[in-house]
Formats: C-alpha cells, structure tokens, sequence
C-alpha cells in the first residue's frame, strides 16, 4: 500500500498519496498547492495519479487541484455540498491574502458510503459536514486510518464560523461517525500530528466521546 502524508500549499494542509504498491496507482487527496513538489514526489514513487479527491472546499485543500488535473488528466472529486466553495475558492483565497486557484470544474460527486478503489485498495467516504457543509472524511479500513480534512484536529475541531459552518452538525459527525471507528484508528487530520479515535474520544476539549 501507498500511504504518503506530507504538508503542501501555503496553509501546510496535509495532502495524502493513497494507493496500491503493485499498480502504482493512488489518489491524491487535498492538494492544496506546491504542486512542483507534489510532481517530484510522485515521481519518486513512479506513481500514477487515477484521481483527485478532496475533503472539502476550501483553499487550502484544493489550490493545486487544477493544475493537477490538467497535467495529469486525473478526473475531481468532491461533495455536492460543497461545490460552491470549490467554485468561489478566489474569493475564500482573498480572505486569506493568497493569489486566485485556477479554475476547473469537479467531475464526480462524493456520497456517504461511497467506496472508492484505486488497484487493490479502497477507502470509504463518510459524510462529516459542520465544518463545511459538504465535508467528508475518508477510511481506509485495510490500514487502520482515517483522513478527516478539517472536521477533527489533536486536540481540537474545525472552525465553524465559514461560510457553511455549524458546530452542532461538527459535534454530530465527529460523535457519530468518527468517534464510533475502532478506537485504535490512526485520524490524519487536515492539518498538524495525527492522533488516534481512542485519544479524542477522552481528551479532545471541544467534543468528548
Ligand atoms: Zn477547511
Ligand atoms: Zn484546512
């Protein structure tokens, strides 16, 4: 398996190469920009992008997606929900001082239990929205990890002041659909360290299990 999380784009959000070692095929999930380095890294591994998936919408999580997608022909994905975001990113990259993405529209949408296959691997899209509307985690069962974008932090949770934002609904998913995986998960979030299921559940100060 191909497992591959570094920090990329100009807010370091974590963008993830997940794939199958035999067929050298992986998504890339959250470009968020470097994408010079993100190229010089893929091909260190000989990999071949098959697809571009994205937690949610925002800037941070999808700045290099257009220029991947070009020079890859890679096909976007993305949840519905969020589709105005990824859409009006230049004006969510203003609020952050940071130069316009270009454009490119998403191809597929993202749902709840949707299984997504790259070679031999799969993960599963879990709904996660409260963050964004439109946000969505993503399971790799076979490896014991979790990859929450900005839903869930170590010791922390997403902004829900956004456009889009409700705490309520971030409480509900990360209680109900995050909290309830095994505890022993590995949680890569959109940003900073990875924890575990098991160590928010008892010590996250905003949502306790
Ligand atoms: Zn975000
Ligand atoms: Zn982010």
């Amino acid at each position: 398996m191909i497992l591959d999380v570094f920090p990329a784009g100009p807010l370091g959000a974590n963008c993830v190469f997940f794939g199958d070692d035999a067929s050298k095929e992986v998504f890339v999930i959250d470009p968020g920009g470097d994408i010079p380095m993100i190229f010089a890294r893929l091909a260190k591994l000989g990999a071949k992008v098959i697809g571009i998936l994205h937690t949610h919408g925002h800037i941070d999580h999808m700045g290099g997606s257009a220029e991947l997608t070009e020079t890859t022909g890679a096909p976007l994905y993305l949840h519905r929900e969020d589709r105005a975001l990824f859409d009006n990113a230049g004006a969510h990259a203003m609020m952050f001082g940071l130069p316009p993405p270009k454009r490119r529209a998403i191809d597929h949408d993202l749902r709840d239990h949707d299984i997504l296959t790259v070679g031999t691997e799969s993960l599963t899209v879990i709904h996660t929205p409260g963050h964004s509307r439109g946000g969505v985690s993503f399971y790799i069962e076979s490896a014991d990890t979790l990859l929450c974008g900005d839903t869930l932090f170590a010791g922390g949770v997403g902004r829900t002041d956004l456009p889009g934002g409700d705490f309520n609904a971030l409480a509900n998913s990360i209680r109900d659909r995050l909290y309830t995986l095994p505890g022993h998960t590995t949680v890569i979030p959109g940003h900073g360290p990875k924890t575990t299921v098991d160590r928010e559940k008892r010590n996250n100060p905003f949502v306790r299990g």
